[in-house]
């Protein structure tokens, strides 16, 4: 498992060795830097990101920036600066290249999450943190009526903020569940699923899309469980049963993202114009105020009659009958 302790880098050594210093008359005067002494470095890092990748394996600087150039369309003048341990600094020269891969998250390099975050004046990158990243959850197993865009936030927020909900409305595979995109702690076990209340209890199932490589004993993603610390641990002292993690969690490939899509507001909810109506748009709203804070897959999760809206499920029932005919 990665930490902030077990990822120390070249930065973090050089803070931690000026802590234990008695300075000189010579070395304890600042050097002032104004703003235009700092102006062309200002300038470029303005449209720059920076950038990590989550693994424990070193990770090559020629192979990621050619990869991610051919990604993200060979953007102009693009380059990548190592700045630290799996670490790095995109440059951009076009503020729409730099927008367009930064609203295009989440993006992988070699099976790894690469969490991204904006360039800000004073930042020190070897300080932030690289643990939250939006992945895309698809949520199976849930009950025919259940399928609205409130249920699919009140069953992923509990992982983290939810940025995008999309609800199918064609009857191929796609159909058959909800897509969620919800900002989740990466340094945290990937949650499998949820227990609902809904007439009974069931258990919904969580799979993620482009899933990087996860451990099957712990479920954090970064490492593989042939290096995971816990199981090194856990081995120590008893016996550990079956792997609670696998590649169930990995969903397949999606062909197409057909679907009703809403964009959560502060507010709550709001919808597409062209794709919504207005008992979508009143169920939203009103959604905002119902979900749960439960963190903890144990925990049920409550879905009030509201959070369906009848003619939706109406709908979705003709949509399954239609496949299955
Ligand atoms: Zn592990």
């Amino acid at each position: 498992m990665m930490s902030e302790a077990t990822t120390l880098s070249c930065d973090d050594d050089l803070s931690i060795r000026f802590k234990t210093f008695v300075l000189t008359t010579d070395e304890a005067d600042e050097v002032v830097l104004s703003p235009i002494d700092v102006r062309s470095s200002v300038a470029e890092c303005a449209l720059s990101l920076i950038g990590k990748v989550i693994t424990t394996k070193p990770i090559n600087l020629y192979g990621l920036k050619n990869t991610m150039a051919l990604i993200w369309g060979n953007p102009k003048g693009f380059k990548i600066l190592e700045i630290g341990d799996n670490l790095f600094q995109f440059i951009f020269t076009e503020e729409r290249d730099l927008l367009r891969v930064l609203n295009g998250k989440p993006w992988f390099f070699n099976n790894s999450f690469l969490v991204l975050r904006k360039w800000e004046a004073g930042l020190q990158p070897h300080l932030l943190s690289f643990h939250r990243s939006p992945v895309w959850v698809q949520i199976w197993g849930l009950p025919l009526d259940c399928f609205t865009e409130v249920a699919g936030t009140k069953l992923c927020q509990p992982m983290g903020e939810v940025l995008d909900v999309i609800i199918p409305t064609s009857g191929s595979r796609e159909g058959r569940y909800i897509r969620v995109l919800v900002v989740i702690d990466i340094l945290s076990p990937l949650k499998r699923g949820a227990k609902i209340r809904h007439d009974s209890t069931h258990w919904v199932e969580f799979r993620y899309e482009k899933l990087p490589t996860f451990c099957s004993f712990c479920g954090i993603i970064g490492h593989d469980k042939r290096s995971c610390m816990k199981k090194i641990k856990d081995h120590e002292k008893v016996a550990v049963g079956p792997d609670q993690y696998g590649l169930w969690l990995q969903a397949s490939p999606i062909k197409s993202a057909g679907g009703r899509r809403y964009f959560p507001t502060s507010d709550g909810i709001s919808t597409t114009p062209a794709m919504s109506n207005h008992r979508d748009k009143a169920i939203a709203t009103d959604g905002g105020k119902f979900i749960s804070n439960s963190r903890n897959s144990r925990d049920g999760v409550t879905l009030n009659p509201i959070h369906f809206g009848e003619a939706d499920s109406a709908e979705r029932v003709e949509m399954i009958k239609e496949v299955a005919s």
